[in-house]
């Protein structure tokens, strides 16, 4: 068997140990002589699994009382109009930071006003928008909700600290979901498709403040409203059973590990690695976030052309670094360092880097 250093940008590397123990039990889920694949999801050892995976949720965010957790379908893109649908009547304001953000204020845009209460799109979408700038931020009245993206998955940008303002704040968290410690009281919604950093493609969790539960537009279908999945704890239908208990093994591999905090300072370190190598490359590889607005979870920078961007990424599969290229939409280059992603990745993808600078620069 081998296993590469994967810098997939999501789908994207997941625990190796939670892999193990997931084919482990694949056959057999918790001596039912059934696979979590096989069982009801109206069966006790079903039920059992969900609640530990909310509980072991509310820990590791230190979630307070008044929210729910709710698991669902239909990935980020349903959530961009879900969220609009929902909370959207009059208008709201949209973050617009990169690719993600602006697909959900035009998905939003179907169902009422949409604004930018700030954009990077004039820097191509290379920062976050200063918050201790006055002026920044423009909220308009009658603002239903504001809405974020914490990090920018094709840019490589990430919200370092969060705003508040005076209306809900609903947050795209799906490519920095529990890479680090968040204070969920500043937001009224989050949202996170699992795909890039929790687990296998297929759903979505969604962190909601009853009060904002309140304001919900109820004429909807039921299939359509939070408060359905809410009110039938997730299992309005057929919930991602496989997703769910994949997100419980993974959940459980941080808390042995030390939780959100130890997951912040191992991140940082791994990041740190990989933008040194840009920073010492003298401008062979030229970070795309300005260094204030760094991801620590999608690492993107570009080379002189992008012929020699493409030999970058390639000789990089040659070596089993995979990933690297760019989002198809921006170029460049790209290394997603998610949770899963070992520190002995990020050493050898900044050594790599060394080595492939040498060898092309004149
Ligand atoms: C990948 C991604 C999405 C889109 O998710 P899908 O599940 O493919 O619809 C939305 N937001 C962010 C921040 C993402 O990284």
């Amino acid at each position: 068997m081998k296993r590469v250093y994967n810098f997939n940008a999501g789908p994207s590397a997941m625990p190796l140990e939670v892999l193990e123990e997931v084919q482990q039990e694949f056959l057999d889920f918790k001596g039912t002589g059934m696979s979590v694949v096989e069982i009801s999801h109206r069966s006790k050892a079903y039920q059992e699994m969900q609640d530990e995976t909310i509980a072991l949720m509310k820990k590791l965010l230190n979630i307070p009382e008044g929210y729910k957790i709710v698991f669902l379908q239909g990935g980020g893109s349903h959530q961009f109009l879900m969220v609009a649908m929902n909370f959207l009547k009059g208008k709201a304001g949209y973050i617009n930071t990169g690719v993600w953000s602006k697909k959900a204020k035009e998905a939003a845009a179907f169902y009422g006003d949409v604004y930018d209460v700030a954009t990077s799109a004039g820097d191509n979408f290379s920062f976050i928008p200063d918050m201790n700038e006055a002026g920044t931020f423009d909220i308009e009245p009658d603002t239903d909700y504001v809405y974020l993206t914490s990090n920018n998955t094709i840019h490589g940008t990430e919200w370092q600290t969060f705003p508040h303002f005076d209306v809900p704040l609903i947050a795209d968290m799906s490519s920095d979901f529990l890479a680090r410690p968040v204070d969920v009281a500043k937001f009224d919604l989050i949202y996170a498709g699992i795909q890039k950093n929790v687990g296998p493609a297929g759903a979505v969790v969604v962190i909601i403040k009853e009060e904002l539960l309140e304001k919900a537009n109820d004429a909807l279908p039921p299939y359509l409203q939070y408060k359905t999945f809410v009110d039938k704890d997730s299992t309005y239908n057929t919930p991602p059973v496989f997703c769910i208990y994949f997100i419980n093994k993974v959940l459980h591999w941080l808390d042995r590990n030390g939780g959100l905090e130890a997951m912040e300072a191992i991140n940082r370190k791994k990041a740190k690695i990989v933008y040194d190598a840009i920073d010492r490359s003298e401008g062979f590889y030229k970070g795309h976030a300005r260094e204030d607005s760094r991801s620590i979870m999608n690492v993107t920078f570009n080379l002189a052309t992008p012929e020699l961007e493409k030999e970058f990424a390639e000789a990089g599969t040659a070596q089993d670094l995979i990933g690297l290229k760019g989002h198809r939409s921006v170029g460049g280059c790209r290394a997603s360092i998610y949770n899963a992603v070992p520190l002995a990745a990020c050493e050898a993808l900044a050594k790599f880097m060394d080595e492939f600078r040498v060898l092309h620069q004149d």
